[in-house]
């Protein structure tokens, strides 16, 4: 995959002012948790409880034996109410696990390696599958396989991903911030799973203050002659996988193929804080950090959040203000509206976002125009338009030999076209259709 010179990009307002400096806060827990059985790309978990047992946090409450799953935890103590198709963030309903808060917050025995330095990368991978982590940018693949690679790669560096380059959240520029010791840590059971010689953490350049905390970090943890921090011009698409592995190493991952094909292991900067937390404390994952933020909302701001709590709820605690237009989970380039506020945050709840209606900047769609800017702002050279007619008008396939499952559904085509055509849904959409009719 090339990366294209790209023309007419639009300079993406970061809108990052209010949540930037905010510290990471504990959102108050809430009454009943609801906890989906797939958050992740891969089987979804059979519920290993059933209606009236009693758990406490980190108690498995759904798991699968299929390769490619997570295991899913309570994130609170208490009792299970209900087993039940839910709404999801995600479209559609899902089965889940109803949990009545008893407030007590107690937590199983965790099952913590003695002495990690001396485990094989195998005892490893299975404390970070235990932990249930999955990549927390938004993707959802389950980390333990992402760190199993073919047994021929190569892996020769590590990149962690600090970019975050969707306006408004913060939420991974907090973790590397705040949990910048964490974040390495977690590094070093990376390289140690992948057998990797060098790391890049790879930072966005207005994240300097992230960027001093992670070198410090860096020394302090004795992996300087293995690791550096390198900042990196601030450019929305860059912070995707492929582009960022161009970026950082000139690396061209092929179309279809996977960073491992071109001997690099990546991982998001939060993912990798919860692998070290999965090593070290064995902790699995039942909570993340969310941005919270949008005109709509009183009090913005990086809230550590309970896995399983209501949208609903957390726009009560943070409070609601002005005219919200619409609600979206993650950013407003690649986020997803939500029709229901009863959708409980997930493993990859990068943001929540209330909308003003001038924030959303929402227009009726027209016929489209042949401008061509779809085509001359994608970063890996697709014709978005193209695809479109192809999933709307003939057949899903046939936009398969265009690439449309390279699209990693960046937004920028939707967000500079003047005739307000949902060019993503209608690739996402399409992407999903090809996958369903050839597997
Ligand atoms: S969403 Fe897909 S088609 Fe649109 S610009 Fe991004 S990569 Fe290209
Ligand atoms: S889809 Fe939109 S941006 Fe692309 S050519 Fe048509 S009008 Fe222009």
């Amino acid at each position: 995959m090339k990366l294209i010179q790209r023309r007419h990009i639009p300079l993406l307002s970061a809108h990052k002012d209010h949540t930037a400096s905010a510290a990471i806060t504990p959102l108050a827990a809430p009454e009943l948790v609801v906890i989906p059985l797939r958050q992740h790309i891969g089987e979804a978990g059979e519920p290993a409880v059933a209606i009236g047992d009693r758990v406490r946090i980190g108690d498995v409450v759904g798991e699968s034996a299929a390769r490619v799953t997570a295991t899913v935890h309570a994130s609170v103590s208490g009792r299970i109410r209900d087993v039940k198709d839910y709404p999801h963030p995600l479209g559609g309903l899902v089965p889940a696990v109803v949990i009545e808060n008893d407030g007590r917050d107690e937590w199983v025995d965790l099952p913590v390696i003695g002495e990690p330095e001396h485990a094989t990368p195998d005892e490893l991978r299975s404390a970070v599958r235990r932990a249930g982590v999955v990549g927390m940018a938004g993707a959802g693949f389950p980390t333990a396989v992402k760190l199993d690679p073919p047994p021929d790669s190569d892996i020769d560096t590590v990149i962690i991903n600090v970019m975050e380059g969707e306006p408004y959240l913060s939420a991974d520029h907090r973790m590397a911030l705040e949990h910048s010791d964490e974040v390495v840590d977690g590094l070093r059971w990376i390289m140690k799973m992948v057998d990797a010689p060098h790391a890049i953490l790879a930072v966005e350049s207005d994240k300097e203050d992230a960027a001093a905390a992670l070198e410090r970090a860096v020394a302090t943890a004795g992996l300087g002659s293995r690791a550096e921090v390198r900042l990196l011009p601030r450019d929305y698409a860059a912070g995707a996988e492929k582009i960022l592995v161009e970026v950082v190493l000139g690396r061209e991952i092929p179309s279809g193929g996977f960073p491992y094909d071109v001997g690099v292991e990546s991982q998001n900067v939060s993912t990798t804080a919860a692998v070290s937390r999965a090593i070290r404390l064995g902790s699995p994952l039942v909570e993340r950090v969310v941005t919270v933020a949008g005109d709509g909302v009183e009090r913005p701001g990086n809230y550590l959040i309970r896995i399983g709590t209501s949208f609903d709820h957390v726009l009560d605690e943070v409070g609601r203000t002005g005219d919200v237009d619409r609600v979206i989970m993650g950013g407003p380039m690649m986020g997803i509206a939500q029709a229901d506020l009863a959708v409980p945050v997930i493993k990859t709840t990068t943001g929540i976002l209330a909308m003003s209606p001038a924030e959303s900047r929402q227009g009726s769609e027209v016929p489209c125009i042949h401008c061509a800017w779809c085509v001359e702002v994608c970063p890996i050279g697709l014709m978005p338009y193209l695809l479109v007619d192809l999933v709307r008008f003939l057949d899903p396939r046939d936009a398969a030999a265009y690439n449309i499952l390279d699209c990693f559904e960046c937004g920028l085509c939707d967000f500079v076209c003047p005739a307000n055509i949902p060019l993503v849904d209608v690739i996402r959409g399409g992407k999903h259709t090809l996958r369903e009719r050839t597997a």
